[in-house]
Parts: structure tokens; sequence; C-alpha cells
């Protein structure tokens, strides 16, 4: 049983027995993996705060064939967040609303380089201090079209016909793209102004995004749409949004 080393995101972890935790971690080359942490529940664990959600680690796991959950080795911290999360809470909230979504929709064991890469840029906004509902917004959708679930609007879901920039888009439930004459005029209407929001955001790293002047009514409805697709996808809501929007409104 070789060690496979690499890096990673903590993303949570999970009281097991007495002394051990569960840790579920975004990996750069085997996407989402679940491991047991032996003894990381002990007052001098070896673990120390490597496994705080967002740390970036380099990680050694052992996997048994036909076995989902390794056995975590080694975990170093290369880069930490735990300051800044535990001193605010709003961050500590977007941590664990982050943490929520990647681990529901992400496959076990499998690799997304652009995902991987997602983190990475989302928490350096995060550390510029960029407006945080904004960089939310950006990493949702990023994270649902990097899974298939954000509609590309410049096609028709109904009848694959162009819809040309100047028009507007209207959504079904699950998020697919209609005309307005497939569409009837009804769903989410998603305007040309607000298409080129979308279309700038997918093309900017996320402080770019969120330094920019986005019309608050923009963003909010890019959260709409965002989480629309979120719950039909999920078929529930998430348990972490509730904390994380009582913050935004306070
Ligand atoms: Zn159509």
């Amino acid at each position: 049983m070789p060690l496979h080393k690499t890096e990673a995101f903590v993303l949570r972890t999970y009281a097991l027995k007495e002394a051990d935790k569960i840790c579920v971690f975004l990996t750069k080359d085997q996407g989402k993996v679940r491991g047991v942490a032996h003894g990381a529940r002990k007052i001098r664990s070896r673990f120390g705060s490597a496994l705080e959600p967002f740390t970036e680690v380099t990680l050694g796991y052992f996997q048994k064939e036909g076995r989902d959950l390794v056995s975590i080795s080694t975990c170093d911290i290369l880069r930490s967040h735990f300051e800044r999360g535990a001193r605010d809470v709003e961050t500590a909230s977007a941590f664990s609303y982050m943490a929520e979504l990647l681990t529901e929709f992400l496959p076990e064991h499998e690799a997304n380089e652009r995902l991987y890469r997602l983190v990475v840029a989302t928490l350096e906004a995060i550390e510029d201090q960029v407006d945080l509902s904004q960089t939310l917004r950006y990493f949702e959708a990023w994270l649902l079209r990097l899974v298939g679930f954000f509609p590309d609007t410049s096609h028709c879901a109904v009848c694959d016909s162009r819809i040309s920039d100047d028009e507007s888009v209207f959504l079904a439930n699950e998020g697919a793209p209609r005309c307005a004459a497939c569409g009837g005029g009804k769903g989410f209407s998603v305007d040309a102004e607000l298409r080129s929001v979308i279309d700038e955001m997918f093309r900017v790293h996320p402080t770019t995004f969120a330094r920019k002047r986005v019309r608050p009514d923009h963003i909010s409805k890019i959260g709409e749409i965002n989480y629309q697709i979120i719950r039909h996808a999920l078929e529930r809501d998430l348990r972490s949004r509730s904390l994380l929007k009582q913050l935004s409104t306070a």
C-alpha cells in the first residue's frame, strides 16, 4: 500500500470515536477525499491546527483497495487561514458555507484542477478583504459552472437557437436557459445587462470581480440564480446558509 502525497485543502472534520476525526479534503490530484486522522482529537495531537477549515496542507495518506475512506498519515500546513477565520465570524461562516457546497457537489476521488484553482483564487480574494458577498456569488457561480450546473445563456435549451447578447434569457427552475419565444416570458428573467455582468464574472479573478462596482441588484440576482440551482440540485437548503444570511443582513 503506497503512500499517496498531494496538496490539499481541509474542508471539514467530524469527531469519530473518542480520539479520531473524519476529515474531508479537497486534494489537488484526487478531488474530494475523506479520511481518518487517528488521534486527532487528543490534546497533544500530531495534527495540531492543520485540520482547520481551508488550511492548505501537504497531505500523505494510504488507501486500501475498494475503500473510500483513506488513512491519513501526515498533514503539514502550507498556508493557514485559521487566524482570520477564528477572528472574524463572517469569514468563518463563509468558510463553512464554501466547505458545505464543495462537500455536497463534488464526487469522491475525481480530480478537478480548475476547481482547486477556484478555491485558491477565492481564498486570495478573501485575504484581500474585498466585498465578501460579491466574492461568494463568484465562488458559487464558478463552482456550479465547473460541475456543469450553471446555464450557458448563449443558447436556448429548448429550440437550441442562439440567443443574441442584447436579448433577455428566461431560466427554468433548474436553471435551463430559454429564449423569449420558448420561455414565453416565464421563469427567472436575465436581461442583457445582467448577462454581460455574468460573462465578465467568468473572465476575471475573484478579487478583480469583487473590486468592481457591480450594481447591488445584479449581485443579489446572481445570488438568486445560484441558489435556485443549488436547491434544485440538492433538493434541500444548505445548513450553513442561514447563518451567513443572518450575518449579511445584520
Ligand atoms: Zn428557444
